[in-house]
C-alpha cells in the first residue's frame, strides 16, 4: 500500500535494506560527504509511489544524475533503454568496478 510520503520509518528500511550502500553505484554512505536519500526509482511524477518496492536508497549523485529519467540512450546502439532497477536487477549482472576501483563500469545496454 503506497504512503502519502516517504515516511522515518521507510527511510531507515531503505536505508537498513541496502546496507547504506548506493543501489545504483553501491559507494558506502559510511564516507560520502552528502547525505544519501530515498529515491523514487519510478519517478512520481509519472506515477511512482511511495511504496518500498519503488524506493531506492542512493547517492546524491546518482539520485542527482537519475532524477525523473526512467530510460536513457544508449551511447552505442542509439536506443532507448530502462535504466537500472535495484528492486528488479541484481547489480552484478549490469555494472563491475574498473580494475582500480575508481569507475562502475557498464557491462549492458542497461547497465
Ligand atoms: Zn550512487
Amino acid at each position: 500500500m503506497a504512503s502519502e510520503r516517504v515516511t522515518e520509518a521507510m527511510r531507515r528500511i531503505v536505508a537498513a535494506r541496502a546496507q547504506n550502500y548506493c543501489e545504483y553505484c553501491r559507494c558506502s554512505g559510511d564516507f560520502a560527504t552528502e547525505s544519501f536519500t530515498v529515491e523514487h526509482i519510478k519517478p512520481r511524477q509519472v506515477g511512482g509511489e511511495n511504496t518500498l518496492e519503488n524506493l531506492a536508497w542512493s547517492c546524491f549523485g546518482c539520485n542527482s544524475h537519475k532524477h525523473t529519467k526512467t530510460y536513457s540512450i544508449d551511447p552505442i546502439t542509439k536506443q532507448p533503454e530502462a535504466l537500472f532497477n535495484p528492486r528488479q536487477q541484481f547489480w552484478n549482472e549490469h555494472f563491475s568496478w574498473s580494475s582500480d576501483k575508481s569507475e562502475v563500469i557498464g557491462k549492458t545496454p542497461c547497465g
